[in-house]
């Protein structure tokens, strides 16, 4: 036998497509070449593959070695190949029956002597071998991440040596038997939070509707305070939810902590990160912040800082619930379904219509401050309000605040009011569907087109105020909006002729 395929995984967006490892051992001088890996990549994976081999007291044939990795278009960062090619350079070279390779997956980067190391996406990987009925080889680090992935067989191993013996049948690998962790991800508590009855409100609005959100208040009115609870008040991750939260952060760089199953993400990326550390990218693409909030929250304080590409750039993810990366020939597509709250200072020096008169700001420099907000992206966050310095008899009061349990509670049933109406929380209602769900009677209707007319309203933001609307009278159970329903989420827009 002089040829052997090995089958393994690459990593596409937070997908897992099949790898074949093909390794051929021809006649001619010793050499050996690896087609399909980035020029500087091949010399790394050939040194460890050879090392690794001549470690454990394999012979390294001395053919003329070619290893083709297809299909070729695939990105492919190297290291999780060295174990399958080696075990395709046993398979081809006769040290190991090559049929016993079939039926497996394999991934793992090698040491220089012979030691399994974890690589990126393993939980990717072991979706995708479940998917086509494989079991997956892969190093033992990797195992409670693989694990998440229900009913895939995963067989994790330390060394090449470990592998070699289970193919060979000295000594089978055992499959690998530890449960995912339980789910009780602990959130800061709102009962810290003392007064700020409205903010709280419209978090809890925000929340039972999946809303996003914007607050705007001077410095040290608790908005970071308030947005970091807002995790803890949404309802429970589902278990397909879960998977795609994981599925997302372990093919990241820092990849997936299986420790955070079942937690909502809240990322809070600082104003001056990069674009591409918000919107993802790399040679090898690589979600960024926006995606690494799917299914949680993503926390911009001091929004109109940010640079203008990235506030622009949420405008795609914040309608379809994903992000395109093209970087030079590749193109990757990453899930960022996230709830955005942001926060911002009315003014360049934050005290723009305090008491103290401290702000010395022109009105053309708060103008120009909040115009670096582009109006289509104001007109995606659904709820935006003032956040005032909490009053001195609310800071000084003994009575604790609402606990996070109760509000998630009412969300709780708000959401399943949605669930069963329509399959999908309101803020993600088409045009069509709100016309079909968000019904509401006359006196709703005159009030919706007179505060329409009277902020300058456009025609997007009158079903933004239908659809908070509709989660308002979710929230009191109702099943017809009314008009107390509207005027609130009235409230809610008023900022948008600041804009
Ligand atoms: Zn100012």
């Amino acid at each position: 036998m002089t040829v052997a395929t090995v089958a393994s995984r690459a990593l596409a967006g937070i997908d897992a497509p099949e790898v074949t490892v093909e390794v051929h051992l021809g006649p001619g001088l010793p050499a050996f070449h690896i087609v399909g890996l980035p020029d500087a990549e091949v010399r790394e994976a050939r040194d460890r593959v050879r090392a690794a081999l001549n470690h454990a007291h394999f012979e390294f044939p001395a053919r003329r070695i070619t290893v083709n990795l297809a299909p070729a278009e695939l990105p492919k960062d190297s290291s999780r190949f060295d174990l399958p090619i080696a075990l395709g350079i046993l398979g081809a070279s006769g040290q190991l029956a090559a049929d016993s390779l079939q039926g497996q997956e394999f991934a793992g980067e090698l040491s220089l002597t012979g030691e399994l190391r974890p690589v990126r996406g393993a939980l990717a990987m072991a979706l995708a071998a479940r998917g086509v009925g494989r079991a997956f080889v892969l190093p033992e680090g990797n195992a409670p991440q693989a694990a998440l992935a229900e009913g895939a067989r995963i067989l994790p191993a330390r060394t090449l040596l470990e592998v070699v013996a289970h193919l060979s049948e000295e000594a089978r690998l055992a499959e690998y038997a530890g449960t995912p962790p339980a789910r009780s991800p602990a959130y800061p508590d709102f009962s810290d939070v003392k007064g700020q009855q409205q903010v709280k409100r419209a978090l809890e609005v925000a929340a039972a509707g999946g809303h996003s959100l914007l607050m705007v208040g001077p410095p040290g009115t608790g908005k970071s305070m308030l947005a970091a609870r807002f995790p803890g008040i949404l309802p429970a991750l589902s278990e397909a939810e879960a998977l795609e939260v994981a599925a997302v952060h372990s093919v990241s760089s820092a990849g997936f902590d299986a420790l955070r199953w079942g937690e909502r993400p809240f990322r809070a990326p600082h104003h001056s990160a990069s674009s591409a550390a918000l919107v993802g990218g790399g040679n090898l693409p690589r979600p960024g912040e926006i995606s690494l909030a799917h299914h949680g929250i993503l926390f911009l304080d001091e929004l109109p800082e940010f640079d203008r590409d990235v506030l622009e750039a949420l405008r795609e993810p914040l309608e379809s619930g994903r992000i395109s990366i093209a970087r030079a020939a590749r193109q990757a597509q990453f899930p960022a379904r996230f709830q955005l709250v942001a926060a911002m200072n009315p003014c360049p020096c934050g005290h723009c219509g305090d008491r103290s008169g401290r702000c010395r700001c022109t009105p053309e420099r708060i103008a120009r401050y909040r115009g670096r907000i582009s109006g289509p992206l104001a007109d995606r966050i659904d709820i935006k309000l003032e956040v005032p310095p909490p009053r001195e008899t609310e800071l000084t009061a003994a009575l604790a605040g609402e606990s996070s349990e109760r509000i998630r509670a009412r969300v709780e049933a708000a959401r399943e009011r949605q669930r069963a109406r329509q399959g999908k929380p309101n803020a993600l209602l088409g045009t069509r569907e709100i016309d079909r769900h968000c019904g509401t009677d006359r006196e709703g209707d005159q009030l919706l087109r007179h505060a329409l007319a009277r902020l300058l309203l456009s025609a997007r933001a009158y079903h933004r105020v239908l659809r908070v609307a509709r989660t308002i009278a979710d929230l009191s159970a109702r099943s017809s909006i009314a008009a107390e329903h509207i005027a609130e989420a009235i409230q809610y827009r008023r900022l948008d002729a600041s804009f």
